[in-house]
């Protein structure tokens, strides 16, 4: 079970990160590794130091129920010193699993084309990068590049105006703000203008939440900010047959 709300449970075959660009500023993969760490979780003694870990890639194998997995709720699956080997061995993996989907989100957009260029991806893989901001935009191209079943963009926190975005051979859209105390605002203009092309150009969009800013600017308890656009809920999903 997760409290991800765009997918069913978290495989998290490695663990641990390093900070790359805006959106990773208030990682919370690196707030909740720390707070393992002071829990004297094994796995997390080195906090939020990379590490693969073997014994985490049988976990979908001896799961028999269908089960969308978001791959590294803790991580970044193509992080600099992932090997290829462990790449090999978690898609070998998704490869005997068709009876789950993968959701592979990834900030290394470089890393993710290199390992991935030449293979032939399995139609349980959803890919996707993070867009947080309209300097990320060159991730989308990369993205594109790779031949694979489901693309996605995930939009959050939405640091600022992605302004045009061209959405030809993508699939799903997922957007939202910031939470925690130190969370940054996203604007509403900037929620509508993904929403609005999403529309346009016919690609699910999923509306994550607002976090601490609600859309009228104030900071408050997530919760209560929900998770309306404009009086809606946008909870699409792209289609997977
Ligand atoms: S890439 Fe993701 S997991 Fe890694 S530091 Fe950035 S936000 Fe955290």
């Amino acid at each position: 079970m997760t409290k991800i709300e765009w997918t069913e449970a978290t495989w998290n075959p490695t663990i641990g990160c390093t900070k790359l660009s805006d959106g990773c500023k208030n990682c919370y993969a690196e707030i909740m590794a720390n707070r393992l760490k002071h829990m004297q979780n094994l796995d997390y003694k080195d906090g939020f130091k990379f590490k693969e870990l073997e014994n985490r890639l049988e976990q979908p194998l001896q799961n028999n129920k269908s089960t969308r997995y978001f791959v590294n709720s803790m991580s970044d699956l193509f992080h600099e010193d992932i090997s290829y080997d462990f790449l090999d061995k978690v898609f070998d993996v998704i490869a005997k699993t068709p009876h789950h989907q993968y959701q592979i989100l990834t900030k290394r957009d470089k890393k993710m084309f290199e390992y991935l260029k030449d293979k032939k991806l399995p139609d349980n893989v959803w890919l996707g990068v993070t867009v947080e901001d309209k300097e990320s935009k060159y991730r989308i191209d990369t993205l594109k590049k790779i031949n694979v079943k489901i693309r996605f963009l995930s939009c959050e926190p939405l640091l600022n105006d992605l302004e045009d975005l061209n959405l030809n051979d993508i699939h799903w859209v997922i957007a939202g703000g910031e939470s925690g105390n130190r969370a940054r605002v996203s604007k509403k203009k900037w929620f509508i203008n993904i929403k609005n092309q999403c529309k346009k150009q016919n690609v699910a969009f999923f509306f994550k939440q607002w976090g601490t800013w609600g859309d009228d600017g104030i900071k408050r308890n997530k919760k209560i900010n929900g998770n309306f656009l404009d009086g809606k809920t946008y909870l699409e999903y792209p289609q997977i047959n």
